[in-house]
């Protein structure tokens, strides 16, 4: 059979680009996953105890973006969900966001306003001109030592680099508060998909024109398969055969343990932000989910690390210079478009990723 489209890549990028082709332009669509199941880095699915957990690490959507979250309504349900983390020193838990309860908490303060907490962060605040790096955005707004406590370690863990090898966006998502707030992300809609994330791609992706091939790495196929144009969600540097070098993607391990207790930890998500604990963040599924399994809950530990699957662009100027040569490349690829996390090289959170897809499906229909 001859295809319209080839599109590399079942995650989000790749599932909603065959979804609105298939749909809208009525073509046929063959959408290849490398792995054993759709929905890339989303994928959830239900372990041998019944829980859903998250495969590659704890997944919340958030979003500012009304287009998005009708769109994604039309195929899922929701569930309320507002994330919360807290970041654990010396066996004692703080807001992250840091936030005035994660002042008075830490420093024995009484500040009940926001102005008091400004003003605190005002008297310990470092400025930094201009802000080039990941350290200088922290300190320009919090000083040296809230900046050694909560981003420093961590980085070096998540990324092996410094907050100051890397660009001002990577720390600059976690934003600094002067109210109690102890919320992670403030945006419109704060949403886990009812039945997880994978019922959803499910539905994403029913459609008839909508072919999916999974265990298969597009390459060994291209000889074997027709089609006219192709859209690529993978590793930019691996579709041109890393001709320019490998472009550095982190990966990470996640450790799941089974624990018999109703209660893992406080919130869902705990940063262990200190040096001498090798992992990042531990994640109780059931906090994410609202399961209710008595006397068990299922967590995971990130230890981050450089090969393995990929899952984060690593954000820097020397690391874009690097990807400007592939995107030229990409540029001139003719009926080959380049779009989402992998693909772009862009830290995108979900929501980017579906709003960029929305948008770039339009160019594509008017052309
Ligand atoms: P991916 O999901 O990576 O999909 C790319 C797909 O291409 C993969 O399935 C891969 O197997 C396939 N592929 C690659 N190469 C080939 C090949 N050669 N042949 C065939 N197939 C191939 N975002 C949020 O909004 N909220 C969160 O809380 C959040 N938490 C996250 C936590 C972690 C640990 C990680 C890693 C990411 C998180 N994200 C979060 C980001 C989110 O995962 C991404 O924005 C989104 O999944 C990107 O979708 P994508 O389709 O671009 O890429
Ligand atoms: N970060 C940190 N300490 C924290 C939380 C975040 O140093 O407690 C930094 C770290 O560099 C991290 C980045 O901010 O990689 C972005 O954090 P986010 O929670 O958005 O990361 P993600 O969910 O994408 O892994």
């Amino acid at each position: 059979m001859k295809y319209d489209y080839l599109i590399v890549g079942a995650g989000f990028a790749g599932s909603v680009m065959a979804e609105r082709i298939a749909g809208m332009l009525n073509k046929k669509v063959l959408l290849v996953d490398k792995r054993n199941h759709i929905g890339g880095n989303a994928y959830d699915e239900f372990d041998e105890h019944g829980i859903l957990i998250h495969k590659y690490g704890p997944h919340i959507f958030h979003t500012n973006s009304k287009k998005v979250f009708e769109y994604l309504s039309r195929f899922t349900e929701w569930r309320f969900y507002e994330h919360k983390v807290s970041a654990k020193i010396n066996d004692k838990l703080y807001p992250i966001p840091i936030n005035r309860i994660t002042i008075n908490k830490l420093y024995n303060k009484n500040f009940s306003t926001e102005k008091e907490t400004e003003e605190f962060y005002n008297s310990v605040k470092e400025k930094r001109h201009p802000i080039s790096n990941s350290e200088d955005i922290i300190v320009n707004k919090i000083g040296h030592d809230l900046y050694e406590k909560f981003f420093k370690h961590y980085t070096k863990k998540q990324w092996n680099l410094y907050p100051d090898e890397l660009s001002p966006a990577v720390c600059g998502r976690i934003p600094i508060r002067t109210n109690d707030d102890s919320r992670y992300f403030t945006d419109k809609y704060q949403f886990m998909p009812k039945e997880g994330y994978t019922k959803m791609f499910e539905k994403i992706l029913a459609h008839k024109n909508i072919y999916i091939q999974l265990n298969t790495d597009y390459k060994t196929m291209l000889d074997k398969i027709k089609f006219d144009k192709m859209i690529f969600t993978g590793p930019i540097d691996y579709y041109f055969d890393y001709k320019f070098g490998k472009l550095p993607y982190r990966s990470i391990r996640f450790e799941f343990e089974k624990h018999d207790m109703e209660s893992y930890q406080e919130t869902a998500v705990v940063n262990y932000v200190e040096k001498n604990i090798p992992f990042t963040r531990l994640t109780e599924y059931k906090k994410l989910t609202a399961q209710s399994f008595g006397g068990k809950t299922v967590i995971s530990k990130e230890f981050a690390q450089l090969n393995g699957e990929p899952y984060y662009p690593v954000p820097n100027s020397k690391n874009k210079l690097l990807y400007g040569k592939y995107f030229r490349e990409a540029e001139k690829t003719k009926n080959v478009y380049f779009v989402g996390r992998l693909a772009e090289y862009q830290y995108y959170n979900m929501d980017q990723v579906v709003a960029k897809c929305l948008l770039f499906f339009e160019e594509l229909r008017d052309k």
